[in-house]
């Protein structure tokens, strides 16, 4: 076999074996030559309903890279969906290409095309690199496709709904950690004052926190200071501050060896995504410091909460009362993870696996 031969097979297998560790549905391949149009789209699980998740367009270095994101972030969508009790499959797609210059109309339409042959399995949404007016190009082509603009019809903004989540498995978390979830006089760190901190600033604020908070850019840090009385800190300050509770609601990944040993807090409960740098060191790292972690997959669900609350004819009312939910939830975690001595993010996945399971068996005996 010649060398080029080999490294396709080998690329050919590494697919095939990424898919099947997972246990995707589904990995469709999306290409047009005529737009440039290069998107995966992955369905992991549609036992609970259509997979729904949004469309990330990303510059990835490598085509690996971008199947990796689709797969991953797949699959963390059928947990947020099923431990949040929403009848709701877990699916993602990325489109290769950079989104400030490889963008046009007809690249979304086409994608649009691609969703709209998948019949429902596959529903689409905004996600890092995508806007609202991509979904109303999407839109053009098929109406699988939520988080449209209000006057669409859509759910808006979600980040205020994604904010009260987090602010619920806040509260909840520290009804564990100091048995009240009054959260009056205490001193919590918020890194990143974009859509989601801040709204969760005002929250806290409302309930008498007091906040310190960073971000790499000024503005959403002066909202935090002018209106809410922050104490602002330097991006790289922002782990070793004497605090209570550690809210994370800027980027992923960001809970690894050197930043969770300068954290002094009993709690972590932040919006960002994948929080944990590899979940298994990390997770345990996080437990042996007796730290209380709220998987974040499952209190930032508030955004796919008020999507799927389009399904019904969207009332923003119902999204936040079903997002106060989360409360309970994160404490049954807590005490799911001290009765099987397991960490937090494990107990949320086999609470989301289960409930997958439990419904596989019930559509079996239908
Ligand atoms: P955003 O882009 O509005 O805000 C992120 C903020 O983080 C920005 O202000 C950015 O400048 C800041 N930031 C980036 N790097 C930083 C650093 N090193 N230190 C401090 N701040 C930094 O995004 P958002 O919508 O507020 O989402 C925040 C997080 O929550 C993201 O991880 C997102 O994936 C996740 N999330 C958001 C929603 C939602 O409804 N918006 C839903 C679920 C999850």
């Amino acid at each position: 076999m010649s060398q080029a031969n080999a490294s396709t097979h080998e690329t050919q297998f590494d697919v095939f074996a990424k898919v099947a560790r997972y246990d995707h549905e589904q990995v469709l391949i999306c290409q047009d030559n005529h737009t440039g149009l290069k998107a995966i789209i992955a369905i992991h699980n549609t036992v609970l309903g259509p997979g729904l998740g949004g469309t990330r367009m990303w510059k990835y270095g490598t085509e690996a890279e971008a199947i990796n994101d689709a797969l991953r972030l797949s699959r963390g969508m059928t947990y947020k969906a099923a431990i949040s009790g929403l009848n709701l499959g877990g699916a993602k797609a990325v489109i290769i290409g950079d989104p400030t210059k490889d963008k046009s109309e007809h690249l979304m339409r086409k994608f649009g095309r691609f969703v709209e042959n998948l019949g429902g399995k596959y529903v689409t949404a905004e996600d890092v690199g995508t806007t609202t007016k991509d979904m109303e190009y999407i839109k053009m082509e098929t109406n699988h496709v939520v988080g449209l603009p209000e006057i669409m019809g859509g759910g808006g903004d979600p980040s205020p709904v994604t904010a009260y989540g987090v602010y619920m498995g806040i509260k909840a978390s520290a009804k564990k950690a100091y048995g009240t979830d009054n959260l009056g006089g205490k001193k919590i760190a918020v890194q990143g004052t974009g859509k989601v901190g801040l709204h969760l600033i005002e929250l806290l604020h409302k309930d008498g926190a007091h906040i310190t908070a960073s971000d790499i850019f000024e503005s959403g840090l002066k909202v935090a200071s002018d209106k809410y009385g922050a104490n602002i800190v330097k991006p790289e300050e922002i782990f070793s501050q004497d605090v209570d509770i550690f809210a994370p609601c800027a980027l992923g990944a960001i809970l690894n060896n050197d930043n969770i040993n300068k954290l002094k807090c009993h709690v972590i409960a932040g919006a960002a995504n994948n929080q944990l740098e590899d979940e298994t060191i990390h997770g345990d790292l996080i437990k042996s410091k007796g730290m209380y972690y709220a998987p974040d997959f499952l209190i930032n669900a508030g955004g796919l909460i008020n999507v799927y609350s389009e399904y019904n004819g969207y009332v923003r009312e119902i999204a936040f009362s079903q997002t106060e939910n989360i409360y309970n939830t994160v404490l049954s975690i807590y005490q799911k993870s001290e009765e099987e001595n397991i960490k937090t993010q494990i107990a949320a996945i086999k609470l989301a696996e289960k409930r997958v399971h439990d419904t596989m068996i019930l559509q079996s005996k239908i």
